[in-house]
């Protein structure tokens, strides 16, 4: 995947739940249907941290299967970043173990800006790995 398209109602609900878990992160998980979102599901942050995400296994599972019952792909894992610019930290990049579009929502800036990365290791162990920006475009 190059390009995340995103109607603009689920870049607004991703958005709206990341303002809604502050201080802390919040994340969520993006369903898509050829690289473009059908939808957006909030997920507990299960780190409870100002600075760090981690998705609930129970919730992920459950959101797995509905994405596979549709015949939808995963079109992304999203978390907020409340005062750091939207791009991978250490943490993000040592924490990454999946090849996904890793989608971070920024609300240091008003309006929040949306940018999505890929996270390239050679073992999904290692500590670090390569970042690549997919586009992401917001329609409508
Ligand atoms: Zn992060």
């Amino acid at each position: 995947m190059t390009e995340l398209r995103m109607p603009k109602t689920f870049a607004d609900e991703m958005v709206e739940h990341c303002i809604h878990g502050k201080p802390q992160e919040a994340c969520g998980l993006l369903a898509a249907r050829d690289g473009r979102v059908v939808q957006v599901f909030r997920m507990t942050n299960a780190s409870a941290s100002p600075v760090r995400y981690s998705l609930d296994p129970k919730e992920q599972f459950a959101v797995y299967e509905k994405i596979e019952s549709e015949g939808w792909e995963l079109g992304g894992v999203f978390h907020s970043h409340t005062h750091t610019e939207a791009y991978p930290s250490p943490t993000d990049v040592r924490m990454a173990s999946e090849d996904v579009p890793y989608v971070i929502v920024s609300l240091a800036q008003e309006p929040p800006s949306i940018r999505a990365f890929r996270i390239v290791k050679q073992n999904w162990m290692d500590s670090e790995g390569s970042i690549e920006e997919i586009a992401v475009s917001i329609e409508g």
